[in-house]
């Protein structure tokens, strides 16, 4: 059986585990924490980087920080996780949904400026497979609207768009390392603080809402309650998992790379004989290898070819259920426009096995079966 997903485990995280158990330092804001935020801010040339407890909590970071509210809309894709438009509803804001482009499947860039209403307070992308949303045109749009940026780059941990890293455009940029993504501590995230005018107010929200860390900073002289907040610090002992894989992460991503562009060649003959769709990666965009997926012609064959592969040993996983169609999101939200691609490119998208080490040999396998459907 050829798994779907199998979250990457260095040898070297059993021996940083266990010395962060032994340190008796497991809290947050310790040894591993702060070697992992500074690794991610050298390396994204980011002002502020703190690990948070998933990337769910990253992105509720994200949305206090912009002081989301009732009354606020704030403009994201129909197509994402709960998770992202969860962050705006939890503070009473109301998230209006955007179609995507069908070539990335991300927020579509032209759709946008028809969505602003005079309640819109943020924009939140969210970079789908590991490939960046054209940052050119939205944040050209967002400062022309004076509106608030961010980022949903959960999936594009180590990927640029035009040269920079994705998660340090917008005002507040949101990782995650839970054990489906690239780089993994199993349930963590990070936030990516990229308008210093925020840095301060994070170190309060991530508190508790205390001014804790001034006080450690000697700026005042007793620590108290001063705004809202709530627990974002995962434990030490999650950053030591994580930390070796972010010291060779980018020759992890190769890894990845490879095995997406091996993919690609071996399935390059289904695409051009017009039996399936292939990701795009635009013009200036580096992906990070995220994802691999197939586009069928339609649902029935995407189930049917989920069915097959399964049958031969191969797991497989659709994608998110469109937000604006769904329950909570009819309850809660709002379609800005038509829903021309979402529903339609949802319907056909299949994610094949992708993780570290997957290896040449599976991926063959997988794509000769992938060529047994369609003889
Ligand atoms: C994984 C993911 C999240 C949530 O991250 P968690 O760490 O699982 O909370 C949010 N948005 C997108 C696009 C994701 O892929």
């Amino acid at each position: 059986m050829i798994k779907f997903n199998v979250p990457p485990h260095l040898e070297d995280s059993d021996k940083y585990v266990l010395d962060s158990m032994a340190s008796g330092d497991i809290a947050g804001d310790n040894k591993y924490t702060k070697l992992c935020e500074e690794i991610l801010a050298k390396k994204f040339g980011s002002p502020k980087v703190h690990l948070t407890t998933s990337g769910t909590t990253a992105l509720e970071m994200a949305c206090m920080l912009a002081d989301i509210g009732p009354g606020d809309e704030v403009i994201l894709p129909s197509y994402t996780f709960s998770s992202t438009a969860n962050a705006i509803v939890i503070f009473g804001g109301t998230p209006v949904f955007v179609d995507i482009r069908p070539d990335t499947m991300n927020i579509d860039e032209t759709k946008i400026e028809a969505a602003i209403t005079p309640k819109t307070k943020a924009i939140m992308v969210v970079h789908y497979a590991g490939v960046g949303c054209n940052m050119e045109v939205i944040c050209d749009i967002a400062k022309r609207h004076n509106l608030i940026l961010l980022e949903d780059a959960a999936q594009v941990v180590n990927a640029t768009y035009k040269g920079k890293y994705l998660g340090t455009f917008g005002d507040v940029g949101c990782y995650s390392f839970h054990e489906t993504k690239n780089y993994s501590m199993g349930e963590g995230g990070a936030v990516s603080i990229n308008n210093p005018a925020l840095i301060d107010r994070t170190d309060i929200i991530r508190e508790k809402g205390t001014n804790r860390t001034q006080f450690f900073n000697g700026q005042v002289d007793k620590y108290t309650w001063v705004d809202k907040g709530s627990s974002y610090l995962p434990s030490d002992i999650l950053a030591a998992y994580l930390y070796p894989q972010l010291l060779i992460m980018d020759e992890m991503r190769q890894d990845r790379i490879d095995t997406f562009n091996l993919y690609y060649e071996l399935l390059k003959p289904l695409k051009d004989a017009g039996k399936i769709d292939l990701p795009v990666i635009p013009e200036g965009c580096v992906h990070n290898g995220h994802m691999f997926y197939v586009k069928t012609k339609n649902l029935e064959e995407r189930c049917a070819l989920q069915t097959f592969l399964r049958e031969k040993g191969v797991g497989t996983a659709f994608h998110y259920v469109p937000l604006h169609s769904a329950p909570e999101g009819l309850k809660v939200g709002r379609m800005s426009g038509e829903d021309v691609y979402t529903t339609k490119e949802f319907e056909r998208l299949l994610r094949m096995p992708m993780y570290y080490k997957l290896g040449k040999e599976n991926t063959e396998y997988i794509c000769d079966m992938i060529k047994e459907f369609y003889k």
